[in-house]
């Protein structure tokens, strides 16, 4: 079987580049292992800049329609006294500060997303999906795709690994990834929300963090963390014990998180971080979680995903288009993609450090740094500009000394104007177009 582009793996990523491969009219075929949508929750959160990319590629109104908008994210720190937990601060993080009409987050089930993008590739004559139909390797340079029948050889001009973190494209392309674990895990589960609960909410101690987000039909998105190794001693403790303690930091969900009756219907995450050395070799190239794992705590690995699937959709389409060589081509995806990647990956690791240890119990500290960030525009707007994916406005040392309240927050009358140089244009996302040529010409 012969097909201009092979994808291994229709998740959000794979979905994505085979939709622009497709819209441009080119034969484009994706072997998916599942035969239906899986039930596993994979992140749900999608950041300005795939939403900006999904009105590109003409799916704006369905996404948009079947989210939720989020706004802003309210930030609680609490501490225990008394057997009861205080309110210790509290600050806002608001996506509104970005000057786009891409200011907002939206929450949207990931099975949803994944049939938007499926139901608008089948409407391409050059989209093919092999389902479900496992990866397997390289054969003679084809792709050996296994299907419950038989054994394919498919045959391509490029092979795209877009198949998760366990990668078998990128094991042929014999790119070593070195993975980093964290001291914590979480719980996640979605339920029934109180009419309020309409924004995000994250509420942390010095023990544990609940994030809630708030889906579409009246459900909110929970995460909780817990030390790793604590799940199974939780489970012996009977459903009730997980409803108290989400009870404690949020009495608003009584009633609600009640409604799990089990732990079976609650998700066990374990967060893992790392960067291949490579995104491409030769023909081939891997995108998504099959490319880089991000911790969860800043809500990107899908919004990666999605973004390399446009960068590389994008970059093959102008290839194709002018009767390139892929080989000589394809490094334009790493030279866009890999510092933009980088930079999301420091920004959800150093998330995280606050609640690992030891660091998590220093929850003034926390509390200090997170109510300086929103108090001083430049701080907010970066910050709020760096996990939207819209562009990078990088942090200082001033604005580190200024965030653990060494020093004064800022005030600025024009943060607006400042903040647009830093945005990417398409000419950023898009260079080839404008500059031709291999990346490193
Ligand atoms: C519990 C959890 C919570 C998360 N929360 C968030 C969040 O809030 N926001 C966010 O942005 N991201 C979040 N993420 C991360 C996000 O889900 C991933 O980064 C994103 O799904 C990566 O997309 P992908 O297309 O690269 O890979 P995947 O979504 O993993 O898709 C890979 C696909 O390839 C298929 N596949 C695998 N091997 C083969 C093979 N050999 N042959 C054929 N098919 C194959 C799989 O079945 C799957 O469909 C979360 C992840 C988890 C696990």
């Amino acid at each position: 079987m012969k097909t201009k582009v092979m994808i291994a793996g229709g998740g959000v990523g794979g979905l994505m580049a085979a939709l622009k491969l497709a819209k441009c009219g080119y034969d484009v075929t994706v072997a998916e292992q599942t035969k239906n949508s899986a039930h596993l929750y994979k992140g749900e959160l999608l950041q300005p800049k795939s939403i900006q990319l999904f009105e590109q590629a003409g799916v704006q109104e369905q996404v948009i329609s079947t989210g939720h908008p989020i706004n802003e994210i309210e930030i609680i720190e609490m501490k225990r006294k008394n057997d009861q937990y205080h309110q210790l601060g509290k600050a806002v993080m608001d996506y509104n500060i970005i000057n786009s009409r891409y200011n907002y987050a939206l929450m949207i089930p990931h099975e949803i997303l994944k049939n938007i993008l499926l139901e608008e590739a089948e409407k391409y004559q050059g989209f093919n999906l092999i389902r479900p139909a496992r990866f397997t390797g390289f054969r003679n340079g084809k792709a050996l795709v296994k299907t419950s029948e038989q054994e394919l050889e498919i045959e391509a001009d490029v092979y795209i690994g877009a198949e998760g973190r366990k990668s078998k494209v990128r094991e042929a392309m014999n790119v070593p990834v070195k993975e980093q674990t964290y001291d914590h895990h979480f719980l996640t589960v979605s339920f029934p929300r109180p009419p309020s609960l309409t924004e995000g909410r994250m509420i942390s101690t010095a023990h544990t963090f609940l994030g809630l987000f708030p889906l579409p039909d009246n459900k909110v998105r929970t995460v909780y963390l817990i030390s790793s190794g604590e799940y199974k001693e939780m489970k012996e403790k009977g459903i009730q014990y997980f409803h108290e303690r989400y009870l404690e930091l949020c009495p608003d969900l009584d009633g609600y998180v009640t409604q799990i009756k089990s732990w079976k219907e609650i998700q066990l995450m374990i967060p893992v971080h790392f960067h291949a050395e490579h995104y491409v070799k030769g023909n081939k190239a891997i995108i998504g979680d099959a490319a880089h794992s991000v911790h969860p705590m800043a809500g990107e690995g899908m919004n990666l995903a999605i973004q390399d699937g446009d960068a590389l959709g994008e970059l093959l389409c102008w290839i194709f288009e002018n009767g390139y060589e892929p080989e000589k081509y394809l490094d334009w995806y790493e030279e866009v993609r890999r510092p933009r990647v980088e930079h999301i990956l420091n920004i959800s690791h150093l998330s995280s450090i606050p609640y690992s240890k030891p660091f998590k119990y220093f929850t003034r500290i926390r509390n200090k740094g997170i109510k300086q960030m929103t108090k001083d525009p430049k701080l907010h707007t970066k910050q709020m500009l760096n996990i939207s994916g819209l562009g990078i406005w990088k942090e200082t040392f001033l604005d580190r000394m200024i965030q653990v309240g060494m020093l004064p927050a800022r005030t600025y009358q024009n943060i607006q104007l400042m903040h647009e140089r830093y945005m990417f244009s398409s000419e950023n996302d898009y260079p080839w177009r404008t500059k031709g040529g291999n990346s490193h010409a």
